[in-house]
């Protein structure tokens, strides 16, 4: 049962991510010993983000049968399992079959009378799905992202779809790299995103309060006059445009459209751009510019953070505010990676993906991509400063940090895997993995260690 045709093109065209808020500690600001050593200690802002040592779905397989509003049949075996999509290839989704896990992601800004009783049924629609991730429900509406056999995961935001509330919900569907790309499924009664002071005073059920979404086709025109101006690429602030990344400073770090500066904060709850009360801030883009003639684009992985934060900004007087529609991966998907450079940083356990992911054209941009590299400074080692060759964060090999950080293959060496020299020495240590993988449970290595030799 493959998907084909007018159904894949459908899945491809129909379907916004809505990038998940995980919680981030601040950054470690201690100046010095962690990383002694003979290395030297390349410090830019490194970030402290602790996240992640997913492990891999269990992959019950199922060959679900949709059943609109009611339960669908399961007629699963284990035949697929955890059915690993090539990560190389937009194509490959098109050959998806029934059982082939994908990663879906949607969020919807609407009035909902009874979350409570919103999130109980959503609930019981999911209890016979095989579904993995964080669906979040209020009275602004559902952020979504999880996992699953595609005829699951179909089933899930098509029986969704039926409401009228979310009839016109774009999802937006990438391939799962091996099983579920979340740990469990939680749906619960929650702010859709995390920011200092919280959302629920903010008008985001007011399409003019937000940015005026661009299309995947309008934004690339827009960044490409842009990146014709020298002024998007000296940062200056005075440009009448500016390209402004809503994401976090680890995420540009391994990706993110030409002319965006790297945005200094490493959790999107406290994100402040224009919000300084004084008008010299480096690290603000939007400090010091006229905010009524300024165009601001914003973008994030998939326009809910942009969508938020635009209703603060036009809060604070500004008025040309543009946000990319479906964010970076619906660009991706429909314009491929002009004028992106690098991977898209996405908030689940396959925590990278290149642009062919999203689009097979995607592929003529890895000639440009090491020229880039040098020009713009980013994906750098976080411990020495080398350019890595994986644009790929790894979690530290120590348990009790698990820093998410870059690291080049010099660096994972010498340092087992570890983000510092002090956690080469921490109690419970877990062997240096591939980058690609992600860390199981705990006791999987610690009863390695029990093992006689
Ligand atoms: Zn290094
Ligand atoms: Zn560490």
């Amino acid at each position: 049962m493959s998907l084909t045709g007018s159904f894949a093109a459908a899945l491809l065209h129909d379907v916004a991510v809505a990038p998940t808020f995980v919680r981030l500690p601040r950054l470690r600001t201690s100046a010095g010993g962690e990383n002694g050593g003979d290395k030297p200690v390349f410090r830019f802002g490194r970030p402290r983000i602790r996240a992640y040592a997913a492990s891999a779905g269990r992959g019950r397989a199922s060959v679900a049968v949709a059943s609109p509003l009611g339960r669908r049949k399961e007629g699963g075996s284990s035949a697929r399992g955890c059915a690993a999509l090539s990560p190389g290839s937009c194509s490959d989704l098109r050959q998806v079959s029934a059982g082939d896990f994908v990663v879906v992601n949607f969020y919807r800004f609407v009035h909902v009378e009874n979350p409570e009783e919103e999130v109980a049924k959503h609930l019981a629609f999911l209890e016979d799905l095989d579904i993995h991730g964080r669906i979040y429900l209020n009275e602004q509406g559902i952020n979504a992202q999880y996992s699953g056999p595609l005829a699951d995961a179909r089933s899930y935001f098509e029986w969704l779809r039926e409401d009228d509330r979310f009839s016109d919900i774009l999802v937006q569907i990438s391939p799962a790299l091996s099983g579920h790309a979340f740990p469990k499924l939680k749906v619960q009664f929650k702010p859709l995103v995390q920011v200092d002071g919280g959302i629920a005073h903010l008008p985001l059920l007011n399409p003019s309060m937000r940015a005026t979404p661009l299309e995947p086709s309008e934004w690339n025109k827009r960044v490409e006059a842009l990146s014709r101006s020298c002024d998007a690429f000296s940062g200056n602030v005075n440009s009448d445009c500016i390209i402004l990344d809503l994401r976090n400073g680890y995420e540009w770090d391994i990706g993110h459209f030409h002319g965006a500066q790297r945005p200094e904060v490493d959790c999107f709850r406290s994100t402040s751009f224009g919000l300084s009360e004084t008008e010299v801030n480096n690290s603000d883009p939007l400090a010091d510019v006229d905010k009524e003639k300024t165009d601001v684009l914003m973008y994030c992985t998939g326009g809910i953070r942009c969508d938020v934060y635009s209703t603060i900004l036009r809060k604070k007087g500004f008025k040309k505010l543009y946000t990319l529609k479906g964010g970076v991966s619906h660009y991706l998907e429909n314009e491929g990676p002009v004028e992106w450079i690098g991977n898209l940083f996405v908030f689940d356990s396959r925590l990278s993906l290149p642009p062919a992911s999203y689009n097979p054209r995607s592929t003529a941009q890895t000639c440009d991509l090491q020229h880039a590299i040098k020009k713009e400074k980013f994906a750098k080692c976080y411990l020495c400063g080398s350019v890595v060759q994986e644009l790929r964060h790894r979690n530290c090999a120590n348990l009790d940090c698990n820093l998410l950080f870059l690291c080049c293959s010099d660096c994972v060496s010498s340092f087992r895997g570890c983000c510092c020299s002090t956690c080469m020495t921490a109690p419970r240590l877990r062997p240096v993995l591939p980058g690609h993988q992600r860390y199981k449970k705990w006791h999987l290595y610690r009863d390695l260690e029990k093992q006689p030799s």
